[in-house]
């Protein structure tokens, strides 16, 4: 039963002090900031009326300019204008090199290869300074509309992002002075704005079609939490495609196959588009183009697209075909991206699934207003009730394997509920029983981590070392708890423990794991080869140990001393070595102890076949 509130007559209900939230979705072509206005979420528009802002930024002599400002110095400027900097967020030099496409900028190349910069006249510039520019700008936005600073934004970003690409995302809103509440996966927005969160458990696909890329993103709805069970696309299909096929009909109706002059192409283009723009709402449209007038029906249009078209279903029937799912296992279909305002399109998805798909947000907002109404309930103005809390894990979960050092299973900013298993085995000979050390944090050594917990797993049955099979694994759920099970796969004996991996850690407690991370990151690489190394040598040494005690009698008494010198060197190493000295003494060790390996081999052979004569074993 619930307990009624007991109020003073007549006295008002508490109001909740309303913070102030907004979304934003950081697009590759424009960018958009949304935003409770009334009652309802709404895109914001420019001081010119504009909500869409073009992801563009100039940096001139006279400052720096972004949006449209920063469009008119494409051409004339165009080293120092940087457009789709999403694409080169989270990747490496040598990684944006590999893109296969023209950049026209310079990367400073005294920084190491995974720090890329672009020089410009302002100059070295990182990608999250450039992404950073342009939320400065929806940021003050917001902050005019409302007169108020932002509590806090919902950023969002597409589901295939990495953990790098993620994490330049949040650095760069950080640096332009915005508290990030969270990171949401594009798709997963948009599914919020229809409201598809309060709605019946099951699979939504979220088809996003822009002007050069395809994506699919295959939602699963569980518990009141979605969950990315797969995701597709096209990084080269979209709108600016139709246009070129539009483009195409148009030479060949007119007969100008010919070579046409610049001007005319530009002018061609132009048409082609405003064509299409067109036939998403008229059956059919009349055009001009110099002495040539003629009409383009939509049907025209939808025939033209064949290629296209066919591609994306294709794309669709991989992304089902991974998650294993059929057509009929999808709900609901929301289009996202400018190009699904396509008649063509929308009965072609239509004609797949099934089913309609949900088209009254403009498609172009959709994702901005799920991210807005997702920061309303983040920062408390909505109850959880009214919009589900999506969760990603804040420090990587892992556990501690030989020698100090953190295997770890599920990365930080993995969407939850997730569930991971890997295998391990015993490190000993005989081992009965596994300890399980569950640790949280970035780093490479467990004692630079925090421990979560640990268990025993107990009856493992005697087995030669790395034979048993022990399979960890871990499950966290949407309210962030962890349960961690161990069991050994051959004889099924299992244990397993619960902890809360995300409570009790302030974010600042969290950000400074995460610089600790950063800042450590080379010291941590030399730390585990180091301990690996170690590990190594023992395991080697503790076999070659055993082996003598069992077997010296194999081999002379000269050969003997040089294996027990060899362990000597290697037991002072592993105090004072360096890794590199560590696995060269390893290695010395392994080559003098080679002969000894394969006489105890024989030996053990012609004990296994004693009683029978060699002969009567190879004519078998
Ligand atoms: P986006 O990348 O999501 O901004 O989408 C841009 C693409 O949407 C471009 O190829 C536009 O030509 C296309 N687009 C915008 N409006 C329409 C429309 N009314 N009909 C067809 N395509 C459109």
């Amino acid at each position: 039963m619930a307990l009624l509130q007991i109020q003073e007559p007549g006295a008002k209900p508490p109001q909740r002090e309303q913070k102030f939230a907004v979304g934003i979705d950081l697009g590759t072509t424009n960018s958009l900031v949304a935003t409770k206005v009334g009652s309802v979420v709404e895109t914001l528009p420019s001081d010119d009326g504009e909500d869409l802002l073009q992801s563009i930024v100039h940096y001139g002599d006279d400052g720096i300019k972004v949006g449209r400002e920063a469009r008119d110095f494409l051409v004339k400027d165009n080293k120092n204008t940087v457009v789709s900097v999403k694409r080169l967020l989270g990747k490496s030099q040598s990684e944006i090199r590999e893109f296969g496409y023209y950049l026209p900028y310079k990367f400073d190349a005294q920084l190491p290869d995974g720090d890329p910069a672009i020089i410009t006249r302002h100059g070295s510039i990182r990608p999250i300074q450039v992404s950073a520019e342009i939320l400065s700008v929806l940021r003050k936005r917001a902050e005019n509309f409302s007169d108020k600073e932002i509590d806090g934004a919902v950023i969002t970003v597409p589901a295939y992002f990495n953990d790098a690409q993620r994490q330049q995302t949040k650095d760069a809103a950080e640096l332009a002075g915005l508290k990030v509440l969270r990171l949401l996966n594009e798709p997963t927005a948009a599914a919020v704005a229809y409201g598809l969160d309060a709605g019946a458990e099951g699979n939504v696909i979220v088809f996003d079609l822009g002007g050069g890329t395809f994506d699919v993103s295959l939602l699963s709805l569980r518990g009141g939490v979605f969950q990315v069970l797969a995701t597709g696309g096209d990084t080269n299909l979209g709108g600016d495609d139709i246009d070129r096929l539009l483009q195409e009909w148009l030479r060949r109706k007119e007969g100008l196959l010919s070579d046409i002059d610049d001007k005319a192409v530009t002018t061609l283009n132009l048409l082609a588009t405003s064509l299409k723009h067109r036939l998403s709402f008229e059956e059919s449209v009349e055009y001009a183009f110099d002495s040539f007038t003629g009409v383009i029906t939509r049907d025209e249009l939808k025939g033209l697209c064949k290629t296209p078209l066919k591609r994306m279903t294709s794309v669709c029937r991989k992304v089902l075909r991974d998650a294993q799912l059929e057509i009929s296992d999808i709900k609901e279909v929301v289009m996202v991206g400018g190009s699904t305002r396509m008649p063509a399109v929308r009965e072609t998805v239509a004609d797949f699934f099934g089913i309609s798909p949900l088209v009254s947000f403009d498609p172009d907002k959709v994702v901005a207003i799920g991210a807005g109404i997702q920061a309303e309930v983040l920062v408390g103005n909505r109850s959880s009730d009214e919009g589900l809390l999506l969760d990603v894990i804040p420090l990587s979960l892992g556990l501690e394997t030989m020698g100090n050092l953190v295997e770890k299973i599920i990365p930080r900013n993995t969407t939850i509920p997730v569930t991971r298993a890997q295998e391990f085995t015993t490190y000993k000979d005989g081992q009965t029983a596994l300890s399980i050390h569950v640790v949280q944090g970035e780093r490479e050594l467990v004692s630079d981590c925090r421990s979560l917990g640990r268990f025993e797993l107990r009856g493992i049955p005697p087995m030669v070392a790395g034979v048993a099979k022990v399979r960890v694994s871990f499950q966290v759920d949407a309210d962030g708890l962890l349960s961690v099970s161990a069991e050994e796969v051959s004889t099924g004996v299992k244990a397993e423990i619960a902890v809360k991996p995300s409570y009790g850690l302030q974010a600042s407690v969290v950000e400074e794991m995460l610089k600790s991370s950063r800042e450590n990151a080379i010291k941590d690489m030399e730390s585990r080869s180091l301990s690996e190394a170690r590990v190594d040598a023992e395991r080697l040494m503790e076999v070659v140990k055993a082996a003598l005690l069992e077997d010296a009698g194999l081999i002379d008494p000269k050969e003997k001393s040089l294996i027990e010198n060899k362990c000597e060197l290697l037991t002072n190493l592993l105090r004072v070595g360096t890794s590199a000295e560590i696995k060269q003494a390893t290695e010395d060790l392994n080559l003098v102890t080679v002969s000894f390996a394969n006489l105890r081999m024989d030996a053990q052979i012609a004990k296994t076949l004693h009683g029978e004569s060699i002969d009567s074993i190879v004519s078998e």
